[in-house]
């Protein structure tokens, strides 16, 4: 439960950019089919299997799940990427 809060009370902004959107496409995984991450966790041995109707992204075949694509950096949910393309994840207190 407080691993949950404190996640919400870090990211209330849910919606994500990708600041190099050359060729990744958002897909909602339709089938049960098995498929992987393309990453794993750095604690952890194996490829987690994507889950019916779980968002990740893909380009080529690689397929990435969220929780992955931020933690690479694919995925930003800094809204003012496009201001920063050499740091993404850089925090500012408020821009300007
Ligand atoms: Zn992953």
């Amino acid at each position: 439960m407080s691993e949950a809060d404190s996640t919400a009370a870090q990211s209330a902004d849910r919606r994500l950019y990708v600041p190099h959107n050359d060729g990744w496409n958002a897909i909602v995984k339709p089938n049960a089919t098995k498929e992987y991450c393309y990453y794993r966790n750095p604690d952890e041995e194996h490829f987690h299997l994507l889950q019916i109707g779980e968002i990740y992204i893909e380009k080529g075949g690689e397929k990435v799940c969220m929780n992955c694509a931020i933690r690479q950096g694919i995925l930003t949910d800094n809204r003012m990427h496009w201001q920063q393309p050499k740091r993404s994840r850089l925090t500012l207190p408020d821009a300007f």
